[in-house]
């Protein structure tokens, strides 16, 4: 029977070369890692519910973020980023979103969200004082029942809240670099970590019930007011006004939310940190090389 290529082209084809001599390349030598990975802190990313820009925001680190999961974080749990059904032990759990009380898985989740990570952390609005998800009234196309929605600070504690929406990258990324030096790192990291996050920390103390007046003692009268309008942008009830320039509060109308502490980008001004500023710079730079 004429070969294929003869039908194709006219010409008879080569004998096909034996087994022996087929040139192949030399595999090349697995990667070695670099650095020991065994050390690595676990991180899960629980989904409650929001607009999911806190998760695009973390993505947004783009070869950051894969820095952080080649040598500080395995990520063991994620609705969209891990093939885990259920929520297993981990270190650090990046909660995004708040809690809707109408849906009881969701509640249970965030329980045991609690129960199996060693540190919670609020990252962004919704999570952390409820953000949009306060002006819920239920009707939403999908899910017409869901009404009420809570911060999780209202269901369990928190141990560190990463205010914004979104959170800057940045401000995602070195809390997840900091957090592994706080459980990971020599005495001298351990300290500086701890300096960077207290004041997160502390917002996550006080979060879901500081009132007008916090932001007043705590921003206004000690002079770090910029006036940028973030706390009256986020009063679900208008109890905020500006006036020259500065937050004025209607006190009677305040319902104790902390919308406007845990939005206002200077209540969380970290002094202790200035001093070591430098310090803790190199240290995320050196983190992220
Ligand atoms: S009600 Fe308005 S003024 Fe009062 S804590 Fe909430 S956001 Fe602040
Ligand atoms: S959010 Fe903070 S800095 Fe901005 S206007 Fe309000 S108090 Fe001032």
């Amino acid at each position: 029977m004429q070969s294929f290529k003869k039908t194709l082209t006219g010409e008879e084809p080569k004998p096909a070369a034996k087994p022996a001599e087929v040139k192949t390349e030399k595999k090349a030598e697995p990667r070695k890692e670099e650095k020991p990975v065994a050390n690595k802190i676990t991180v899960g990313h629980v989904h409650m519910s929001g607009c999911t820009g806190c998760l695009v925001s973390l993505a947004d680190n783009y070869l950051g973020l894969v820095k952080i999961l080649d040598d500080y974080a395995d990520l063991v749990y994620g609705l969209t980023l891990a093939d885990v059904r259920h929520i297993p032990e981990m270190d650090v759990a990046l909660v995004e979103g708040s809690v809707c009380i109408q849906d009881h898985e969701s509640v249970e989740d965030i329980k045991t969200t609690r129960k199996k990570a060693k540190v919670v952390v609020a990252v962004g609005g919704c999570a952390s004082y409820g953000n949009i998800t306060r002006f819920a009234r239920g009707g939403q196309v999908n899910q017409p029942q869901h009404e009420s929605f809570l911060p999780i600070g209202n269901l369990i504690d928190v141990d560190v809240v990463i205010p914004g929406c979104a959170p800057t990258p940045q401000l995602i990324r070195n809390v997840c670099v900091m957090a592994y030096l706080l459980l990971r790192g020599t005495e001298e990291q351990k300290a500086l970590a701890g300096k960077y996050l207290k004041p997160l920390m502390a917002l996550a103390k006080r979060g879901t019930t500081a009132c007008f007046c916090d932001l007043m003692n705590d921003v206004i009268n000690q002079g770090l007011c910029m006036g940028c309008g973030s706390c009256a942008a986020a009063c679900p009830v208008r109890a905020i006004t500006h006036e020259f320039g500065k937050p004025q509060g209607q006190r009677d109308l305040c319902i104790k939310c902390g919308a406007c502490y845990g939005q206002c980008p200077r209540s969380f001004y970290n002094f202790e940190v200035m001093d070591e500023f430098e310090g803790i710079l190199e240290l995320i730079d050196g983190a992220m090389k």
